[in-house]
């Protein structure tokens, strides 16, 4: 189906469970992904900013992560099929990895913060691969980018905030072989919690 433009934040026709199947497919296919999880504040701040624009539309999927994303696409006349927050795409993707022992990696988060969440995503998906973890805190990608290249994460999760991470994603991607490479704004906080 025809991707949905909203102001200049172009999103995929997609349900949760289309979504999820098409992931599956891509990680198990060691195919490279981009994926945005858009809310208002994402789509408004890309109208203002051609360069964001420019990189969240360079991700292989870019997906409705709030309420008036979908009211949005309403009023343009094709409703979006429903809101996609990104925590809970972050939650599907760690159970699929739990189930077929995928690695992943997590970047972001102060950390204390980080080292809670990966503390209880070891519990909760003691079969995923841990493949690294570092805080948001730094000023240097250099040995980020190294680990990540070196140890081909199936999931990359960076929790940086927008327009941080969505950044870092395009700066560093190019170099990577593998990898679904996900934003996920304030989710090691919830997994912390
Ligand atoms: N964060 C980070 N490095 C930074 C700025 C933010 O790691 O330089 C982390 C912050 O600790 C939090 C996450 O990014 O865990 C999300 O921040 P925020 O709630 O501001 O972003 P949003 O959820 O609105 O995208």
């Amino acid at each position: 189906k025809p991707k949905i433009k909203i102001l200049h934040t172009s999103f995929d026709y997609k349900t949760r469970n289309e979504l999820m199947k098409e992931l599956f497919n891509r990680v198990n296919n060691l195919k490279k992904t981009f994926l945005v999880t858009a809310n208002p504040e994402i789509v408004y701040y890309a109208d203002k900013d051609p360069f964001y624009q420019q990189k969240v539309n360079q991700a292989d999927y870019v997906i409705s992560d709030g309420y008036g994303v979908i009211l949005a696409s309403k009023i343009i006349g094709r409703k979006l099929p429903e809101r996609i927050p990104g925590f809970e795409v972050m939650c599907d993707l760690l159970s699929l990895g739990n189930s077929h022992g995928w690695s992943a990696y997590f970047l972001g988060a102060k950390k204390e913060v980080l080292e809670k969440a990966i503390f209880n995503i070891k519990e909760r998906y003691p079969n995923l691969k841990i493949s690294g973890f570092r805080d948001g805190y730094f000023t240097d990608s250099t040995d980020i980018r190294n680990e990540i290249h070196t140890n081909k994460p199936d999931l990359v999760f960076v929790a940086l905030g927008f327009p941080k991470q969505e950044e870092w994603i395009v700066e560093n991607y190019s170099e990577m072989e593998k990898g679904l490479f996900i934003g996920v704004g304030g989710s090691f906080d919830v997994m912390a919690g």
